[in-house]
């Protein structure tokens, strides 16, 4: 049976692609980025978000867990993840309500079944379904047999990439994709290395060859103060997308929201070196790619 790890199914969604739409979020993602908002997207495999300020340390999870996986030494709980079988009994029984099991493994049945159940929202917004993440391509079998199944039914897709995977699985999700989301977050090559773990390569080699084959691609570029946002940057974007079948942008002012999360799943947040772009150069930005004729929001 064809399973994905899935962390999110979001309702009513408006920021990921046109009208009310769901956003299914599949865990796990080729990419690290610095300013991620989803930190619980990037390892493929199930976490524990713990707020360990909150826990009054009652010892109740370490009682109802059947695995033996919790344990208080010194004041600090810890918990062994090569025990946990992530069936949530911890979270469960937690009155202070800080734990939280994130993924799970869901059926292709089971996401049809829950996606569908908004179909009149749909169809009433021009709305659909988006794949997002972490980087929902790499779970292609699975996005591939869930789109099949949502084209039949007539739904508007769409799918949220890094583009950073084989161009085989964008060229297979393409035949039952109305629109693609696709980021670019920094043409410097050693500063993609720096700030997000990886060569840009491969995310600019597979939008020219996207773009070949598929009409309907948005550019979002996210912008973060400290990292991408500058005109250099601006530019080196247009001038690649020059030449590409692409022409509606999104750019993405940075937001600290998921800063919580990273502390829940023991992770540093460099917090001093990221901060908001203004709103005055989001503008001039916007201005900028408006005057070589792109269609430009600020947000998703
Ligand atoms: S049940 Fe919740 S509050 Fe109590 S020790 Fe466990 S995590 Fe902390
Ligand atoms: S999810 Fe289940 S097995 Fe894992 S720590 Fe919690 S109670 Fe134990």
């Amino acid at each position: 049976m064809i399973t994905a790890n899935i962390f999110n199914i979001q309702k009513f969604s408006i920021h990921d692609g046109p009208g009310i739409r769901t956003t299914v979020f599949f865990k796990g993602c080729p990419l690290k980025c610095m300013w991620c908002h989803n930190p619980e997207s990037q390892e493929s495999k199930n976490q524990i978000l713990y707020n360990s300020e909150d826990c009054t340390l009652c010892g109740t999870c370490v009682k109802v867990c059947p695995e033996n996986a919790i344990k208080i030494e010194n004041n600090i709980l810890t918990t062994d993840l090569k025990k946990c079988n992530f069936c949530g009994l911890c979270e469960i029984y937690c009155i202070q309500g800080v734990r939280q099991i994130v993924g799970k493994d869901y059926t292709l049945d089971q996401v049809v079944k829950e996606v569908l159940k908004d179909r009149v929202f749909y169809e009433k917004s021009n709305g659909g379904v988006t794949v997002s993440g972490g980087e929902p391509l790499i779970y292609i079998d699975f996005v591939e047999e869930l789109f099949k199944k949502l084209k039949e039914e007539n739904i508007h897709t769409a799918v949220d990439t890094s583009g950073a995977v084989n161009f085989e699985a964008l060229e297979r999700i393409a035949k039952y994709t109305d629109l693609f989301l696709y980021d670019i977050k920094l043409m410097d090559n050693e500063k993609h290395k720096k700030f997000i773990g990886s060569s840009n390569r491969l995310i600019l080699e597979n939008l020219i060859k996207l773009s070949k084959i598929h009409n309907n691609i948005n550019i979002r570029m996210p912008i973060v103060e400290g990292v991408n946002a500058t005109v250099d940057h601006i530019e080196k974007t247009m001038n690649f997308i020059e030449k590409l079948n692409v022409r509606k942008i999104n750019l993405l002012p940075y937001h600290s929201i998921g800063k919580h999360k990273y502390s829940k799943l023991a992770l540093d947040y460099r917090e001093e070196e990221m901060s908001k772009p203004s709103e005055e150069k989001m503008q001039h930005f916007k201005a900028i790619l408006e005057s070589k004729g792109y269609e430009v929001k600020i947000g998703g």
